[in-house]
């Protein structure tokens, strides 16, 4: 199909909305691309080819679909809004080799849904109100996903690719970066999408790392510690984790370990990188 007559082209995209009359829902983070070039560099840095099974979630009318479907072998398409569904019947039904899911893709089984042994590549312009459930629900959940390629809000996609120092690296970046190696690979301006997101979007790759870039005893501890450590960003990390109930530790056990560390006892948790959260939760463990 030519560009002119996909669902980028935002003339398309209003015909077939008024034609099936349909709304916009918020809840939903609807907002569709209307822009074949943003489409493209999100294909791209998918490296999407003809052996992929893709996993795209949330396809809306199947803008982003039409084109994963002429460049993947097999699309999954997962979307949660029954009034969608006809409508994708329609825009997808000269492609045979696209399955659309309807279902919550947080209630997902996608070992189940692509067939078993099976790896797949996720590609989506993802709704933004749940970003971080579904990336770390898809990093956690031993998903067999290659990667992860998305658009999300701008902001999300800077903090998930943040380093030690950086004023929005945080327990998102640590988590991310634990499970992937970030890619971010385009900007997009809201002029890309209707209707206009009210934030800058951007598309990021995170590439699923066979096996964890640290070593630590006990991955959910350290995460806990993470977490307990960026809870209140302008405190030191003594007292971020001595107020983390849940931990249990005391002032000088902290210092003491800090001290092992070659590290100030004023330290903040937003300079210290994955290797050192990891030394420092091995350390914690053991006092
Ligand atoms: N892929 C389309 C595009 O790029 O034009 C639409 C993207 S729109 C930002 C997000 C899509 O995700 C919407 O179609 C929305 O209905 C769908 N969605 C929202 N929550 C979902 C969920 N929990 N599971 C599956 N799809 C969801």
């Amino acid at each position: 199909m030519d560009d002119k007559d996909k669902l980028s082209n935002p003339q398309v995209t209003i015909r077939t909305i008024n034609q099936y009359g349909f709304h916009f829902r918020k809840r939903y983070g609807q907002n569709f691309l209307v822009d074949p070039h943003v489409i493209r560099k999100i294909l791209r840095a998918a490296e999407i080819t003809r052996e992929d099974i893709v996993v795209e979630i949330g396809p809306g009318i199947g803008t982003l679909t039409q084109y994963l479907a002429e460049t993947a072998g097999q699309v999954y398409a997962v979307e949660i809004d029954e009034t969608l569904i006809p409508i994708l019947a329609d825009t997808l039904s000269e492609y045979e080799n696209v399955t659309v899911v309807h279902q919550d893709i947080l209630q997902c089984d996608i070992p189940q849904m692509i067939g078993k042994g099976k790896n797949c590549k996720i590609v989506a312009n993802l709704p933004y109100y749940i970003t971080t459930p579904i990336i770390m629900g898809l990093l956690e959940g031993g998903v067999p996903a290659d990667s992860i390629t998305v658009m999300v809000q701008k902001e999300v996609a800077e903090r998930m690719d943040a380093g030690p120092g950086s004023k929005i690296y945080g327990a998102l970046s640590l988590a991310v970066q634990y499970y992937a190696e970030t890619y971010l690979a385009a900007n997009v301006p809201p002029n890309c999408f209707m209707p206009r997101p009210a934030v800058g979007s951007a598309v990021i790759r995170l590439t699923k790392r066979t096996c964890p870039p640290v070593e630590t005893r006990d991955a959910k501890f350290m995460f806990r510690v993470i977490r307990a450590s960026f809870q209140e960003r302008r405190k030191t990390l003594v007292n971020s984790l001595r107020n983390a109930s849940d931990l249990g530790l005391e002032r000088e056990q902290i210092e003491e370990v800090l001290r092992k560390m070659n590290l100030s006892p004023t330290v903040r948790g937003e300079t210290l990188s994955l290797e050192q959260f990891a030394e420092l939760a091995d350390l914690l463990h053991e006092e």
